[in-house]
């Protein structure tokens, strides 16, 4: 099994430092991956970066919500959304994405297709090439 990072994240990059195998991967560019991405072939399912996320947006992969009940006022980043986010990471560099959506309170999200591309990444996307054009952001 491994981890899987949602579409509940939004780049706050807490969570890369604390990985003892270095498997999570800041996507580019942002308009394909927006998210930070775990291989799956290297996780350990230490379950050390879930506590570290500040959007609650990792999981153990048989644990993603198919049925999320929104607080209301987060935001979630996929490819084809068009909303605008701006934020502060965790090392205070700038967070701006242009691939969000905010939710509503009470709205009821289906997580689990949000699976899939964590393994496009590493099988025919950049993988981890993304950390050679990585900015930071
Ligand atoms: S800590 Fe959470 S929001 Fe930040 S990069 Fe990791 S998964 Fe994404
Ligand atoms: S569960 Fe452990 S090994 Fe897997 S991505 Fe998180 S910190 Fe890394």
């Amino acid at each position: 099994m491994t981890h899987i990072i949602t579409s509940l994240c939004v780049r706050d990059r807490g969570c890369i430092d604390v990985c003892p195998v270095e498997c999570m991967i800041a996507g580019q560019p942002l308009n394909e991956w927006p998210w930070i991405y775990i291989d799956p072939d290297t996780c350990i399912d230490c379950g050390a970066c879930v506590p570290e996320c500040p959007f609650a947006a990792i999981f153990p992969e048989d644990e993603v919500p198919s049925a999320y009940t929104a607080k209301g006022g987060e935001y979630i980043s996929n490819v084809g959304l068009t909303g605008h986010f701006e934020g502060t990471n965790h090392h205070g560099g700038p967070i701006v994405l242009d691939t969000t959506r905010q939710l509503e309170a009470g709205e009821v999200v289906d997580f689990t297709p949000d699976i899939q591309p964590n393994y496009d990444f590493f099988k025919t996307g950049p993988g981890y090439s993304a950390k050679d054009i990585d900015d930071g952001k």
